[in-house]
């Protein structure tokens, strides 16, 4: 599988306005927001769908939530929302795995 999009901004090969990073995960401003804070946090391992996923990653997906939390508190937002899009019918265009946080407006349900 050819490096995706994430895969060169953890290597630094595109760049990207980082919001987060530690060993095994990075957190970047989405470059075209849906909100006013609209963060991605993505595993440094690339994995490219959640159907992708094993038994094995469940403390890495398991992490993506907790650095969500975490960017939430620093920045002083108690509400957000996180998405997972999977496949391209639910609007997946990066096949390595993100979780979007997106917070700082009214977030309508259902999501579109
Ligand atoms: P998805 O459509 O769920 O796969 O989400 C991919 C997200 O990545 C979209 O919200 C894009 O705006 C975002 N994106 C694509 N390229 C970049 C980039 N170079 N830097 C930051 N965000 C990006």
């Amino acid at each position: 599988m050819p490096d995706s999009i994430f895969t060169k901004i953890v290597n630094r090969q595109i760049p990207a306005k980082l919001a987060y990073e530690d060993d095994d995960y990075i957190a970047i401003h989405d470059i075209n927001p849906q909100a006013p804070v609209h963060l991605l946090v993505v595993p440094k391992r690339p994995i490219a769908t959640l159907n992708d996923l094993s038994e094995g990653d469940r403390e890495l997906v398991g992490g993506m939530f907790l650095v969500a939390a975490k960017l939430m508190k620093q920045m002083g937002h108690s509400d957000y929302r996180t998405v997972f899009n999977c496949g391209e019918g639910a609007g997946q265009t990066v096949f390595h795995i993100h979780l979007h946080v997106l917070a700082g407006r009214e977030l309508g349900w259902p999501p579109g």
